[in-house]
Parts: C-alpha cells; structure tokens; sequence
C-alpha cells in the first residue's frame, strides 16, 4: 500500500456517543488506545457552552442535566444530512437543544456561548471532537499529530464521508482516509485471530453501537481483508433503545403522577441518563431500579425494569437489526452456515436479547466477544494509519478492499429510470463508464443528475448533484456521450464526461452540491476553530491564576497568624498585608464582573512578592 503523507497518523473512532483513539506503536509492536486525562478509554461525543468557556468531552457530558439546551450531542446524526430529511426532523424533537435550517437546507445547531446566539453546523461540532481526540494522543505520544484515518459506519454516503474530512480539516487534521467502521473491527478482529486465519475465514461484523447500526460480511485470506457486502440502519442503535425506554417512564409518570413532563427538556435529560445507566445494568442484572430525584418539581421519580419488559418494549428494534443481518448475507451470496466468525462491536452488542437473537439466527454459534467491543473500531483505524505512515516497518501487512454501501447511477432518460453505473457493493477504488445517449437531434448540450440508491425511480433516490455538458457537436439524437464514475478508497465519487465520436473530454465535477462546505467556509470554519481554542486556552489560564491567587491568599492568611512572623512585621506592614489579601478576596469574590486575566494575574504577582518575603521571615523564625 502506498504510503500518502509524510509524519504519523493516528486512527481515530469519531462514534455518535463515544469516540476512541489509538496508534499504532513501532518500538511495542502494537496497537495502543490511548487514555483521556480521566484515564478513560473513550472519550463522550458531546461539545457544551456556557457563559465563560466551552467544553468537550466528559466535562460537557458531566454538565448536561444542568445546561441542557446547549450541550451538543449526536452530531454525527446531522452530519452530511439536510435539516428538512425525515430523519433529521425525527431526531430534532428528541433533542434538547435546537436545530434549526441554515442556507440550502443545511442543519444548523443552535447554542448560547457567552451570552451570544451561535449557529454551529455538525461538521463543526464534529471537528471539536476530532480535535479533542487529537489533543488526547498528542498529550499521550508528546508530539504534534498532523494525520488521522478516521472511521465511518459503512453506509455512510458521498456527502457524509466528504463531512466527515470537512470536520477533520476545521480540526486541522489531515484525514488521510476514511475506513468503514466494521471494516476496521475486522483489522482488529483479523490480527487478533491472525495465526488461525491462514484458511478463507469469512467474518460478519455486527456492530451495534449509540447512534448507528452497521453489519459487513468480509473474507480474510493472508493479508487481504475483502468486504463482500454491507448494510446498515442509520438510526439504530443504544440511544433509539434509550428513547424507547424514555417513552415508555414518560407514559408511566403521565398515568400515575397525572403530570406530562414531555416538554420539560430538563426531566428529559435527567430520566435518560438514568434509562441509559439502567440499561447497562440490565446486561447483567434481570431486574433494575430507576431512580432519578426532584424530576419534575419536588417529585421524586423512583420505578424499576424488567430485562423481560425491556426486551419486550425494544423488540421491534432488536428485530430490525436481524432483518439488516439476513439482508447483508443476500447481498454477499454467501449461506449463514458458511459464516465462520460472529464479531461483536459497538457497546449496544452487550444486550443480552441482541446476543441471544444473533446466535440463534446462526444456528446458536458462540458469538466471538475476545475484542473489547468499544475499542475494536479505533484499533483497526491505527493499522490502516501505520500502513499510510512514513516509516513505520513492522505493522502487519494487510491489503484492505472495501465496497461501496449504495448504488451510483445517472437519469438521463425522458422516463427517469435510474441507470446504474455504480451497483452496490462494488469493491472500491472502482471506475466504471456509462454511455449516455442525446435525446434530441442536434441538442448541444445535456443535462445528467447523479443519485444515489436503491430505487428504480431516479427521483425517489438521493440526488448528488447534477452536470451540464455544454457546447455538444450536432449530431442525430443518440449521439453517444461516456459518462465515467469513479471512487477512490474513501468511498468518494468523482464524475466526468468525454464526447465519445470528437473526443472531446470534459472533466465534470457535480456543480450543486451544495451540500458540502465549500473551501471559503471551511477555511472561516478553521480561523474560527482557532478561536474557540484561544479561548478555551484563556479560560483555562484564568482558572489556573484565580486557584493560585486563593491558594496564595490562604497561604498569607496562615503565616500572618503565626506569632513570630506578626510579631516581626511592622503595623504598616501588617495593614498593607491585610489590605491586599482583602482586596484579592474581594476580588475573587466578584461574580458579576467579568474581570480581564491581567487583573488577576496582577493582583497574583503582587500577593506573591509579599508572600515570598513572610515566607523568608518564616524560614528564619
Ligand atoms: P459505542 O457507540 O459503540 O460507543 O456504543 C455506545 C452505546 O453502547 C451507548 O448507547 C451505550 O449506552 C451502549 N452500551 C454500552 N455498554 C452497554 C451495556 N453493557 N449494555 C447495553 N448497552 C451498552
């Protein structure tokens, strides 16, 4: 595999809830998840504001109950999506905080920083993340990080996958390539498994995680890894699950309190954190309690769960899953019985009820559960980024093939019927030509959409974006034109168009999709992304002086009361002492004003110099 960019990469998992980093290490021979500042490894998907600072990661989960309209979790459900998509509407209500349209439909987040409306797209939101993950392994390796390979779920389309490195630009990542999210649990699963898989194996990949349901089918054989099929439910996964239990206390409450706390975004937040923790205890517990204090007034909320009645209100949704797994085997021609591993991946696949369905659906064969199911994604991640980096020798060699999720085709007849180029799960890097006919005599030029999916009505599918092929010689209708579709191996397409009988070549690329930022906003986005990083630095450095200024205002307090030292000072002294402590405490004490860091750091230097003299008084004495 070619080596892309120079420097080190690293993988990095961007989940819909949780996100995972790793690398690959030259000196231990290994893959290394890397540990957040908690010493976590995953880190939560979720960016909050508040009046002084922004926060990501654990900090902004940790405030959420309290400031729930603006913290930001979930982007990854908005990204590459235009706000008016049933999906995006459905989401939207659940949500605490707002989302409203931008320009050309874009979703558009709306928070409250610092006493001031923003408007926050989800590739922004998702480059925080991104940077956030790359300041963890950076803190980690102590050195600066340039590269990452970055994973997707499967499905993800053209416009999602082209988000995805839009959010690792704002970031200033370089996204040396996207990888599929069961692809890279494969890598993982693969190098684990490495000595027993000198035979065909093929590997079904049931990953299961917050936001997202993806399964693939692939072959390991030596080092290639080939993706047969894949097939995946945008929506579904742990947080539809904890919906379904939101609803279903939220029904309860109406029933027994009399009281709808359906509007109330607060309760909300607070009753689902206690479904999610439920949940998980319902992986191992059959029975729960669900407890949430003051949840709507001065009522307490207290009830409990049954893993049977848990299953019960989730069934459908568990069933939904195995309906993806049966369609994905149709996809890859290949028997269930001929399935040689079950991999498990993503937090979702701990359900007991998804296990128990999955094993029976292949013939009760033991689910393979040796990889960590929330680090798998990230590791695999790091190999494909150690091959695409400078200079590392001993990563395992392994050639990756994957495919692409939904079907690429032009409408150009007058019965726009989708004609497909591009099938699904064709193996990608892939370029394939259609020929495209003029309808018309003499017409000079054509108009030729893009879609993508499944449908046989051109419209009822996803259009891409559209292209004019102008300045056509005159010829009879049916004069040929080759449309060329290509994908490279992030699974991002590219069109052109020759006039076959003249020769005549015109590189095309789709002129209205508008659904990507274009290079002017991304680059506002960075300068932006900047000063969200100077401030937060500045908030930190502000938080740091005021800590040091009680810390030393403490201090002072102390060694004044010491006999020796009271008694060594003049009165003058001591008043200039008491003074300046006072004027310090007051000063902290100030929470309306919004103090500038110098005034704080001033009023520091200046409590310190005295401090190191009474400290060289108490040395003496
Ligand atoms: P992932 O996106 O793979 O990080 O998965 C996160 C999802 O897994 C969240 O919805 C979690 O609530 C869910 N999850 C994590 N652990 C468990 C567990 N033990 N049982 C059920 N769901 C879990």
């Amino acid at each position: 595999m070619e080596k892309e960019d120079q420097g080190l990469a690293i993988g990095i998992d961007l989940g819909t809830t949780y996100s995972c980093v790793a690398v690959w290490q030259e000196h231990l021979n290994r893959v290394e998840i890397i540990h957040n500042d908690q010493g976590d490894n995953t880190t939560p998907s979720c960016v909050a504001f508040n009046d002084h600072q922004r926060l990501i990661g654990i900090p902004a989960k940790n405030q959420a109950a309290t400031n729930p309209q603006n913290t930001v979790f979930d982007a990854k459900r908005l990204i590459g999506r235009k706000y008016s998509d049933d999906i995006v509407q459905k989401d939207r209500m659940l949500w605490p905080f707002k989302v409203v349209a931008g320009d050309n439909d874009k979703p558009m987040i709306v928070v409250n920083y610092k006493g001031e409306e923003k408007q926050l797209c989800a590739e922004e939101i998702s480059s925080m993340i991104l940077g956030k993950m790359r300041d963890i392994a950076e803190a980690f390796l102590e050195k600066p990080v340039k590269n990452a390979v970055v994973t997707v779920p499967a499905y993800f389309n053209d416009s999602q996958r082209k988000a995805t490195i839009d959010a690792g630009a704002i970031a200033g990542l370089n996204v040396v390539r996207i990888i599929s999210e069961p692809t890279a649990a494969a890598i993982a699963y693969g190098l684990d498994k490495r000595s027993s898989c000198v035979e065909e194996r093929n590997i079904f990949v049931f990953d299961l995680g917050g936001g997202t349901f993806d399964v693939s089918l692939l072959t390991i054989k030596d080092k290639n890894y080939h993706v047969k099929a894949t097939a995946g439910n945008s929506h579904l996964g742990g947080e539809d699950i904890d919906n379904n239990m939101v609803k279903y206390f939220v029904e309860e409450i109406k029933r027994k309190n009399r009281v709808d706390i359906s509007d109330n975004p607060r309760a909300l937040r607070r009753l689902r954190t206690a479904c999610e923790a439920a949940k998980r205890t319902l992986s191992f517990a059959t029975t729960t309690n669900v407890e949430v204090e003051a949840l709507f007034g001065d009522n307490n909320f207290c009830s409990s769960m049954s893993r049977a009645r848990f299953e019960e209100i989730n069934l459908e949704l568990f069933e939904e899953c195995m309906k993806t797994v049966e369609r994905c085997l149709t996809d890859a021609k290949i028997e269930k019985s001929s399935v040689h591993d079950v991999v498990l991946v993503g937090g979702s696949s701990r359900i007991p009820k998804v296990q128990q369905l999955l094993k029976d659906f292949f013939n009760r064969k033991d689910l393979c559960k040796s990889i960590n199911p929330d680090e798998a994604v990230a590791y695999g991640a790091a190999v494909q980024a150690a091959l695409l980096s400078e200079g590392i020798k001993n990563v395992p060699d392994l050639v990756i093939w994957d495919v692409t999720p939904l079907s690429l085709g032009i409408s150009a007849t007058l019965d726009k019927v989708m004609s497909v180029v591009i099938p699904r799960n064709t193996t990608i890097p892939v370029k394939r030509i259609e020929v495209y006919v003029t309808l018309e005599d003499n017409q000079s030029s054509a108009e030729i959409c893009v879609y993508e999916g499944e449908r046989k009505r051109a419209s009822d599918n996803n259009l891409l974006g559209f292209f004019i092929l102008a300045g056509l010689s005159r010829a009879p209708r049916g004069h040929p034109l080759d449309v060329t579709f290509a994908i490279d191996e992030n699974g991002i397409l590219s069109v052109s168009a020759e006039e076959k009988t003249t020769g005549k070549k015109n590189m095309i690329t789709i002129t209205n999709n508008k659904d990507r930022l274009s290079t002017g906003e991304i680059e506002r986005m960075i300068q932006e992304a900047e000063v969200y990083k100077d401030e937060d630095k500045k908030f930190l450095r502000k938080a740091k002086t005021k800590s040091d200024l009680d810390e030393c205002i403490y201090k002072m307090s102390n060694f004044l009361k010491n006999e020796y030292i009271s008694a060594t000072l003049c009165s003058e002294e001591k008043k200039a002492f008491r003074s300046a402590i006072n004027t310090a405490t007051d000063l902290l004490d100030e929470e309306n004003v919004e103090h500038e860091i110098v005034v704080f750091e001033d009023c520091l230097a200046g409590l310190q110099s005295m401090l190191e003299r009474v400290m060289d008084m108490g040395q003496i004495a």
